[in-house]
């Protein structure tokens, strides 16, 4: 049995690119330690901050609710609030949806719920009726990334919180590298500042230096809900996969990798930001939520997809 390097209680993880032993207790306290350093690198959150952590009810968005709680409990100059997104999934979000207010109540967080239902009046599971055929992911990825910032910036969240660990980020540097879109390059992780609008809320990725593997582990070891069930509508990226288990098998080859990926991009962002400074970011004629173009992509998506597009009730629903 292998003791842990710091405390030689018993370990259960070995982390190959340090060549240490971790225990339970050791291991959790490690993690935290790693995204209060991130926080405190990317200057992510600062005294006076309100985070909306976007919570699915996934280990990744679970984990960084509550350790973001942990982290922050005893500072009163930093306020954090959950938003879930009901994208309308029968028979999959109805269920993570009540891990997500029973998680929140056991934390004592207080927890929005937004549905696309009552905000955009339709769901994911009629347009998937409707269209038949074809994936679901893109225009549910756009609408929840427009009602995850409308609704923090109602709550007067300065900042929002997702739950990206360190292999979705090193996927999707890859794959910027790979279609050259260097734009999202230079958004890169932390804070990203290129984007820059009174109505545009921040992202922040607290798990940023997280690997996917020792998320799942801090989430089992700490007893924190998170669901597995997949989405009935995954229709999984053929790239991104490709991408992933190529990272995979070069983690397994050259430990650490992962990491100088995701480091690399920060070199690449910091370098090619100014390129990118000071563009522009209207309004969308439509809807006045921030938009690079004069109709929004979720104004064009609804369009697209809800044939009896009801426009006039969901038009503007916050002028602020
Ligand atoms: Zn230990
Ligand atoms: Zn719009």
């Amino acid at each position: 049995m292998k003791k842990c390097s710091s405390c030689s209680n018993q370990a259960i993880y070995f982390r190959i690119n340090e060549g240490r032993y971790y225990c339970k207790r050791c291991f959790s306290k490690n993690i935290e330690n790693r995204v209060k350093t991130t926080i405190r690198r990317f200057k992510m959150i600062e005294d006076g901050d309100k985070i909306a952590v976007g919570l699915s009810g996934g280990k990744d968005s679970s984990n960084t609710l509550y350790i973001l709680k942990k982290i922050f409990e005893k500072n009163p100059k930093i306020e954090i609030v959950a938003i879930t997104i009901d994208e309308g999934i029968k028979g999959y979000r109805d269920k993570t949806l009540k891990g997500c207010i029973d998680f929140c109540k056991h934390l004592g967080v207080e927890h929005h719920i937004v549905s696309f239902q009552q905000s955009l009046h339709t769901t994911i599971d009629k347009i998937a009726k409707e269209l038949k055929e074809g994936s679901m992911c893109g225009p549910c990825g756009i609408f929840r990334r427009y009602l995850l910032n409308q609704k923090a910036r109602e709550l007067n969240a300065n900042k929002i919180a997702v739950g990206h660990n360190l292999d979705d980020e090193a996927q999707s540097i890859l794959m910027n590298v790979m279609k050259g879109d260097l734009l999202r390059l230079a958004r890169f992780g932390g804070v990203p500042k290129v984007v820059d609008h009174k109505k545009f809320i921040p992202r922040i990725k607290p798990l940023l230096m997280i690997p996917e593997k020792e998320s799942a582990l801090y989430a089992m070891i700490n007893g924190i809900p998170a669901y597995f069930d997949e989405c009935p509508y995954a229709n999984f990226n053929a790239l991104r996969m490709e991408t992933r288990d190529f990272l995979n098998k070069l983690e397994d080859r050259s430990p650490g990798i992962k990491y100088s990926i995701v480091k690399s991009g920060e070199k690449i962002a910091s370098s090619i930001k100014h390129d990118f400074a000071g563009k522009e970011i209207n309004v969308c004629e439509r809807c006045e939520e921030p938009s690079s173009e004069k109709i929004c992509r979720t104004c064009k998506t609804i369009e697209k997809y809800v044939y009896n597009s009801s426009y006039k009730s969901f038009k503007s629903r916050d002028k602020s």
